[in-house]
């Protein structure tokens, strides 16, 4: 499997492919698209039969070997997907037709933990032996910690994650600054663009080459493809024929977890509708509905805050799927085949007010705990439920409730639960060092 840059038809676009470990190295391509694997693998009937029963796993392995074939033999894949997930996705039936899957259950409680721990394996099989790798992540909150934690303990590697000490919510602070070991917290006396805008001085700095940086960026594909595993494994489990296909409803930011879907039909998986939920940051729907993209810019703050993303990476991905090119400042270079789009995909956005009612209404109607991401999603169901009724739909929760505990309290009069896996990692020692909003005082961590 080779991979190509999304840009590649732009004037000074990047024609070159890479294999699957140098664009997981690399991130990013010189031209800043993305990459994109050059063909998909196509699972017939009966191969997807054959994934009846099996663990998450194993069907990891089926899923993802494609991707890195000629790289990495099947056994080694197995050894790393079993190493990366032994936690389940719960299933929960709310009403006839409609269930709420809980990516929830893993280091960091939210979905980014299935991408970021193969990733950190992945990126330590192809890592040569004796190189040094930095990893440098600035996150406005759950990528930092699913990063950190996926990346714990793993030799030859060492994470700074910076974060704006006062954006980040109290649950999500102790999530970065208790991992330890070979992962140091760096509170940052600013925003989040700071945060980001320090990663990339460091990135741009010839004086830190030796340091092997590395951005575990969200768009990398070691993150992406694994997001369409998910999507196999729920269908599989709520199935009962080959050919039933069923429909995904998707809280969205960035558009990676999406991607997952929109990639796995590609790949033969009977989804027919994919609604793309997204909060105030209505880019997504807008382009939907007329057909012409505009980014939202700044993006607006929402309840739902890993979701405030006014200029989403990954469509440009989309684009690539159905016929355009469109680069990363928003700019439409070839519009994609947009009657195809929305033959499969279903957009909306919701009012930060829609949010906090659907987590009151989901609780008193069918006694289900939803934190503001899965919120956005199930209002967006709500709206779509006459197209979507006919199939059985699954709503991903991407986030554990615990980890908004105020605005859980705040609507529902009661705070979730904390499960296990949070409950461990918050026993960890805490250990953070703040710094000024300012380059040089990173650059200073870095070489001492
Ligand atoms: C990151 C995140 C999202 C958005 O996912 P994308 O892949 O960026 O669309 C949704 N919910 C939670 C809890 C997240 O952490």
């Amino acid at each position: 499997m080779k991979y190509f840059s999304t840009n590649r038809h732009l004037a000074g676009g990047y024609i070159p492919t890479h294999t699957f470990s140098e664009a997981l190295l690399m991130g990013i391509a010189p031209d800043a698209g993305l990459f994109m694997p050059e063909t998909l693998p196509h699972f017939s009937a009966e191969q997807l039969q054959t994934m009846r029963g099996k663990t998450y796993a194993q069907i990891a392995t089926e899923v993802l070997f494609p991707f890195v074939e000629g790289q990495m033999s099947k056994d080694d894949l197995a050894a790393i997907a079993a190493d990366a997930y032994g936690f389940d996705i719960p299933l929960e039936n709310i009403d006839k037709n409609f269930w709420v899957a809980r990516l929830d259950q893993g280091a960091t409680a939210s979905f980014k933990d299935f991408a970021a721990r193969f990733m950190a394996r992945a990126t330590r099989y192809f890592l040569p032996a004796q190189q040094k790798l930095t990893v440098l992540v600035a996150t406005s909150g759950d990528t930092g910690s699913a990063i950190g934690a996926a990346f714990q303990g793993i030799e030859g590697v060492k994470v700074y994650i910076l974060y704006p000490q006062r954006e980040v919510s109290f649950v999500q602070e102790q999530q970065l600054i208790r991992i330890g070991g070979n992962v140091q917290a760096l509170a940052i006396d600013g925003k989040f663009d700071d945060c980001q805008n320090i990663v990339k001085q460091a990135f741009a700095d010839k004086e830190l080459t030796s340091l092997n940086l590395s951005s575990a960026n969200s768009i990398n594909v070691g993150r992406v493809l694994p997001q369409a595993v998910y999507y196999f494994y729920l269908w599989q489990k709520l199935t009962e024929h080959t050919d039933e296909a069923i429909n995904f409803v998707v809280p969205s930011g960035n558009l990676g977890n999406s991607l997952g879907a929109e990639l796995a039909r590609r790949m033969g998986l009977p989804v027919e509708r994919l609604v793309i939920a997204t909060n105030a940051n209505r880019a997504v729907p807008d382009f939907l509905k007329n057909g012409i993209y505009k980014k939202i810019s700044p993006s607006v703050a929402a309840v739902s805050n890993a979701m405030n993303v006014g200029n989403p990476s990954n469509l440009a991905r989309y684009f690539e799927l159905y016929g355009g090119t469109l680069d990363k400042d928003g700019y439409t270079h070839q519009a994609p085949d947009i009657a195809q789009m929305r033959e499969h995909l279903l957009s909306v956005a919701i009012s930060d007010t829609e949010t906090v009612e659907t987590i009151k209404y989901f609780y008193k109607k069918y006694a289900c705990v939803l934190e503001p991401h899965g919120a956005v999603g199930a209002a967006a169901y709500r709206k779509f439920q006459d197209k979507l009724a006919a199939r059985k739909t699954i709503l991903l929760e991407t986030a554990h409730p615990a980890k908004f505990p105020e605005i859980v309290m705040q609507e529902l009069g009661f705070a979730p639960p904390v499960p296990k896996a949070l409950q461990a990692f918050l026993q960890n020692p805490a250990h953070k060092i703040e710094l000024a909003n300012e380059y040089k005082a990173l650059k200073n961590i870095l070489l001492a």
